[in-house]
């Protein structure tokens, strides 16, 4: 099976030397230092050199971690406008590796983040970062932000020897694939996604078992992936969420994500989750 992207970062963290400014800055001038530059959709990778020479203090750089060569990476935003590639483009045209997609990944989420919290949600005050990228301090209220990554559940829902799969207007034509939402607070990950099925279907679900999850940086998701159980097979479309939903045989579905059946439908990308869980969904 192809790879799920995003799910392949090299990096270690290093969190601990998140507050050591000397550590931090003798990574940051390391001789193999690679920056990523984003901005809004956009990134370009840079050698350390000219970042270096820009005047202190014009960028706050993230931290990401140091790679299996011992290589520190950095991300910061600025806009250099023409010269840089949109992340989600870049992972459909798999031109990059997968090792690096991940990395590029973390950078976004984050970077997106800092971008939107320049000002405290709780007195309105201006934020500074600090924790190499991982923390936001308000100096007015005292309050610390933290990055946030929103759950969100999708699944294949069994019936039998068939698989529920749905689609959403926007979706390219003869396009299927499994039901998602994100989760609420206070929910068990088998009740959001009982909550999701039932809502946008109409199916009752009984069990519910985890597959694999996927980050996913358009903004900040994690995507679990769940197989559920159906216990009613009657559908009740939410027309709002859902354009149609039915019912497909393992074939159909095997054929839908080889791109080969027959009428023309197809499954999810395998850089998607939903291929994963699909597939996954007919294996047991
Ligand atoms: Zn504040």
């Amino acid at each position: 099976m192809a790879k799920m992207a995003f799910v392949s970062s090299p990096l270690d963290r290093m969190a601990n030397h998140r507050t050591n400014a000397a550590w931090l800055s003798s990574q940051m001038t390391s001789e193999n230092a690679n920056f990523i530059q984003m901005f809004g959709d956009g990134l370009r990778m840079l050698a350390n050199k000219p970042i270096l020479n820009r005047p202190a203090g014009q960028h706050d750089f993230i931290f990401l971690g140091t790679d299996d060569k011992n290589a520190p990476w950095f991300a910061f935003s600025a806009n250099a406008e023409g010269e840089m590639q949109a992340l989600r483009p870049l992972m459909m045209s798999h031109t990059m590796p997968q090792e690096k997609l991940s990395i590029m990944a973390q950078a976004r989420s984050l970077l997106h983040w800092h971008e939107r919290h320049g000002f405290c949600a709780n007195c309105g005050h201006q934020t500074e970062m600090s924790d190499a990228g991982y923390r936001r301090h308000c100096p007015s209220c005292k309050t610390d932000h933290f990055p946030r990554t929103d759950p969100v559940v999708i699944m294949a829902v069994r019936h039998g020897d068939r698989l529920l799969l749905g689609r959403q207007k926007a979706w390219a034509p003869g396009m299927y694939s499994a039901v998602a939402g994100f989760m609420e607070p206070g929910e068990t990950l088998e009740q959001a996604v009982a909550r999701e099925v039932k809502e946008e279907t109409g199916i009752i679900v009984g069990k519910v078992s985890y597959v694999a999850s996927q980050p996913w940086p358009f903004p900040s998701s994690l995507m679990v992936g769940c197989v559920a159980e159906a216990e009613s097979d009657a559908i009740s479309l939410d027309d709002k969420e859902l354009e149609a939903a039915r019912w497909f045989s393992f074939d159909d579905v095997r054929l839908m994500l080889n791109g080969k059946h027959p009428d023309g439908i197809h499954a999810s990308h395998p850089w998607a989750i939903a291929h994963y869980v699909l597939t996954a969904a007919l294996e047991v």
